[in-house]
């Protein structure tokens, strides 16, 4: 229980929250001082003080209210990646972006028969780029 307590009162955003309530505070105050000092009667130090509360938390809820608005993520499409491919027909180079998890159908731009793109992987040996090439 006392544990729980503590790591309350360390954490950050209790510290944050207890320096911001402790600002609000010393504002509302030197307003009222400040109240006091222009001639109003004593009588109305702590009036002014909870006004400059109220009116301290009236503004914070005003200027805070965008941070308030849920964040709307908008889905973004991936440039495709084209491909340069042969007609199996005509042998003619086609322009076919690839779209992954589909059949990438595709119809002859010379000939207008109906392909197919299959896409092949090949492994090659990993290299290490030189960080300072020295040029003869
Ligand atoms: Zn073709």
């Amino acid at each position: 229980m006392i544990s729980k307590v503590i790591n309350f009162i360390k954490s950050p955003l209790t510290l944050v929250a207890g320096i911001s309530l402790l600002a609000t505070f010393v504002i509302a105050f030197l307003v009222a001082f400040l109240a006091l000092g222009f001639g109003a009667p004593s009588i109305l130090f702590w009036p002014f003080v909870v006004l400059a509360i109220g009116i301290q938390f009236i503004l914070f809820s005003i200027f805070n209210a965008p941070l308030q608005q849920p964040i709307q993520y908008i889905p973004v499409e991936p440039e495709p990646i084209v491909a340069s491919t042969r007609c199996a027909v005509c042998d003619v180079t086609n322009e076919v972006p690839i779209k992954w998890g589909q059949e990438n159908k595709y119809e002859c731009v010379s000939c207008k028969v109906s392909n197919i793109l299959l896409i092949s992987t090949k492994s090659t040996q990993s290299t290490i780029i030189i960080s300072n090439p020295k040029v003869v």
